[in-house]
């Protein structure tokens, strides 16, 4: 403790420095005899924070404390999205990896020369699966940005058309042109085996070649400064534009590749000619097979080395079940079937829907052949004519949605508040 020094005791001196008390400001003195003075204390500070600074880049610091770790973003993305857990988990890891990656771009000392590469991400999957909604809601979990664009609106530079830019310019836009948020956005690409090359692929069906825009998204998915008009529009000649770096974006790309599958098969077919056994004999040129996707099949199916060499995360998705589709229905955060009762809620009216009457939604929705995209359309046109009526009906109680609803617009089941007690109500 600070003591201050009195005639009839030896006056007190600074073990490290040897200053006598009425030299210094303050001495701290210890039970033990050993004291420092306030200038020593503050030099030893000093030497602290600056041994800090050399030592601890070579300490395992954790630089992703700060970070949702794979599996809570995983129990995140099971709040939105039904089923899909293989590409759940790649996503989890993926994204983990890459927000570490742009973590570890300021990592000194050990490992400061090894790059992480970018894990931008291959999603492959029937229409209606899940794939935008998974990265939509990836972006909504990590609360940043997030863009939509469709791979068959982007053309070569040159023709008339969405360029590779204005991919990026959705971004901004929806980052309320706060640069630095964007560029640690997400942007989902849509539709990407549109853009294969003609030749191998029997899905081509446009006439821009799908090489040039491949070429065209190379330099994007890596990571360039990308030159975007300040609002939205048309690049002008007289606008300075907005200087965007893509390095710390993460992309994900995503289709339904039709004829992959046969492309897996032929592979692991030829793979074991002349051997029989159960598994090429039983080989289903089926969306199972997806799950087995190598570069050289994505090669033939039109794609140029150097693209799939930007996607080195790959993520399966599967057709929905009936019962992942009854899921879909009713348990997700926002499932139609919740937002549904939260509208005649607010008109204080319960909704029910009959067992089979979502087992009709389902396989109305399979017929089309959409996914579960299909859920919605055929939910909303049985719906509207109830909730066009809805507001006018008086002491409305509870309205129960049997399949007859479903399949013929048949009226639902109506409950009315009793208006009148009766004798028998009171007994
Ligand atoms: P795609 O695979 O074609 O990108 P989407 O993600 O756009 O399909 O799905 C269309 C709609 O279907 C979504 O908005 C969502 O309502 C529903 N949906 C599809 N798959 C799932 C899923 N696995 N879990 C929950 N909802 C889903």
């Amino acid at each position: 403790m600070a003591k201050k020094h009195s005639a009839d005791e030896p006056e007190l001196t600074c073990t490290f420095c040897n200053r006598r008390q009425n030299e210094v400001t303050t001495l701290i003195t210890s039970p033990n005899g050993a004291n420092i003075c306030d200038l020593c204390l503050v030099n030893s500070l000093i030497l602290m924070q600056q041994n800090q600074k050399t030592e601890a880049p070579n300490e395992p610091r954790q630089y992703s404390a700060q970070l949702p770790k794979p599996s809570e973003i995983k129990a995140r993305l099971e709040e939105y999205v039904i089923g899909q857990d293989k590409a759940k988990r790649s996503l989890a890891v993926a994204v983990y990896n890459h927000y570490k990656r742009i973590l570890s771009q300021e990592m000194v000392g050990m490992f400061e020369d090894v790059q992480i590469e970018k894990s931008n991400i291959l999603m492959i999957g029937p229409t209606g699966t899940g794939k935008t909604l998974l990265a939509q809601t990836l972006a909504r979990v990590l609360d940043v940005p997030f863009a939509i664009a469709d791979a068959t609106t982007i053309t070569e530079s040159g023709y008339v058309g969405d360029d590779v830019e204005s991919i990026v310019a959705n971004l901004i836009q929806n980052a309320e042109f706060n640069i630095k948020r964007a560029e640690m956005g997400i942007i989902y690409i849509d539709e990407i085996d549109k853009i294969c090359r003609k030749g191998d692929s029997a899905s081509i069906t446009r006439d821009v070649s799908g090489e040039g825009v491949q070429q065209g998204l190379l330099k994007l998915l890596e990571g360039t400064i990308a030159g975007v008009p300040p609002r939205g529009g048309r690049k002008h000649p007289e606008q300075p534009l907005l200087q965007v770096n893509t390095k710390n974006i993460l992309f994900i790309v995503g289709g339904a590749f039709d004829g992959l599958e046969k492309i897996i098969a032929r592979r692991m077919k030829s793979a074991t000619i002349g051997f029989h056994n159960e598994l090429t004999d039983n080989v289903e040129e089926s969306f199972e097979l997806l799950q087995y996707t190598e570069p050289d099949d994505l090669l033939k199916f039109g794609f140029i080395p150097e693209f799939i060499g930007r996607l080195p995360v790959f993520a399966p998705l599967h057709p929905l079940s009936d019962e992942a589709m009854l899921d879909i229905l009713t348990n997700p955060k926002n499932a139609l079937v919740k937002q549904y009762q939260k509208l005649f809620f607010m008109e204080g009216v319960e909704l029910e829907f009959e067992r089979e009457a979502l087992l009709a939604v389902v396989q109305m929705a399979k017929e089309r052949k959409t996914g579960a995209r299909g859920l919605r359309s055929i939910m909303e046109g049985t719906m509207l004519p109830i909730m066009y009526t809805l507001p006018d009906k008086q002491n409305l109680r509870r309205v129960i949605i049997t399949v007859e609803t479903v399949r013929d617009n048949a009226e639902p089941i109506y409950i009315y508040h009793k208006t009148h007690r009766t004798i028998a109500d009171v007994a």
